[in-house]
């Protein structure tokens, strides 16, 4: 376990097998979590032979280093890490305004292979670790910090699917909703799934009421399964019944996000079974005009107009995604592609 991924009441149990004083856990745990130090030198407020432990114990503050770090025209900044066991992953930062949203990566991969998706295309190697998740934004933060800025939000939308790596990801929820770290409220943190049934239902219980973004992409089991494999195990109704009841628990609007792919999903028709499909649902429709990858082109501007005409016109509440960082290959999995390749 690295030692951002632990809670006050973990360091406190390294302190005393260390037969150190136990209230230097909150210390500890303030100087990582609020003031996203990058050294534990920095923690002034400790003896040094503390420090001198900490150093030997866990090494580095942070499990990751940066590789590459490519900035867009538009602001959007890409980051690519490497893991201790020299495995990388992707973190996307996203600036609106005052907003500084984080997107973040959960597994080393993803095994749930959908066919437009480049991480989906790489395989699955491992998932991230707590400490690992957590020191995506501990590192932005530790960035933004002296530019006055910090972040706001997070999307767990990077790579991996974050509800099968359910108990680490929900860790670092807690941890990024802790009291005396970054304290990000529930309703700025996001968990965006391709629509594990099972864990849908599990979150909906924690005592953690997040926001949840399902992946539909497709209006249809045939064709949703022919792009998205996890279909076939968790067909549409089975789907939309879990995210009814993540409503029903969490008082939660749920948002659907759905890809545009030119000549896939793009049509009027399935525009309005879409609206048909999530009519009376607490929800709203991100619709994502896709970044392309390979041969899976984007609809016209007009098309995705047209297709959030119908869905307006239904009273579903519905935005098109800001086009984003396609100059420094922003989509999931593109960079780390990329670089693997060089
Ligand atoms: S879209 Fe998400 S769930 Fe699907 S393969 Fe890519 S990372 Fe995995």
């Amino acid at each position: 376990m690295h030692i951002v991924g632990l809670f006050p009441e973990e360091l406190k149990d390294w302190l005393v097998e260390r037969q150190i004083a136990s209230f230097r856990a909150d210390q500890i745990f303030l100087w990582l979590h609020r003031h996203t130090v990058a050294e534990f030198s920095a923690m002034t407020n400790l003896p040094k032979e503390i420090i001198r432990k900490l150093q030997e114990s866990f090494g580095s503050v942070w499990p990751l280093e940066l590789v590459v770090r490519r900035v867009s025209q538009d602001g959007t900044e890409k980051y690519l890490f490497s893991l201790g066991d020299g495995a990388s992953i992707e973190s996307v930062l996203i600036p609106d305004g005052p907003r500084q949203t984080l997107c973040i990566s959960t597994q080393v991969g993803c095994a749930m292979g959908c066919s437009f998706c480049a991480t989906g295309r790489s395989g699955f190697t491992r998932n991230l670790t707590v400490g690992e998740i957590v020191a995506q934004v501990l590192w932005v933060q530790n960035r933004l910090k002296p530019l006055g800025k910090e972040i706001s939000n997070i999307v767990y939308m990077g790579m991996g699917e974050p509800l099968a790596n359910y108990d680490a990801v929900l860790a670092s929820l807690r941890l990024l909703n802790h009291p005396q770290g970054l304290n990000l409220g529930a309703r700025r943190l996001t968990i965006s799934t391709c629509g594990l049934v099972p864990q849908i239902r599990s979150l909906a219980t924690e005592d953690i009421q997040v926001n949840l973004a399902i992946s539909l992409h497709a209006v249809d089991d045939k064709k949703r399964s022919e792009v998205m494999p996890v279909n076939r195990r968790f067909p549409l109704n089975e789907l939309l019944a879990a995210c009814d009841y993540y409503t029903e628990k969490t008082g939660r609007r749920i948002s659907y996000e759905y890809a545009l792919i030119r000549g896939f999903n793009d049509h009027q028709g399935e525009a309005r079974a879409l609206r048909d499909l999530l009519k009376g649902r607490l929800c709203h429709v991100n619709l994502i005009p896709i970044n392309p990858v390979g041969e899976v082109q984007r609809p016209s501007a007009r098309s995705i107009a047209e297709f959030a005409q119908v869905l307006e016109a239904g009273q579903i509440p519905v935005s098109i995604r800001k086009e984003r960082g396609t100059d420094i290959e922003a989509a999931c999995g593109q960079l780390r592609q990329t670089h693997l390749q060089e």
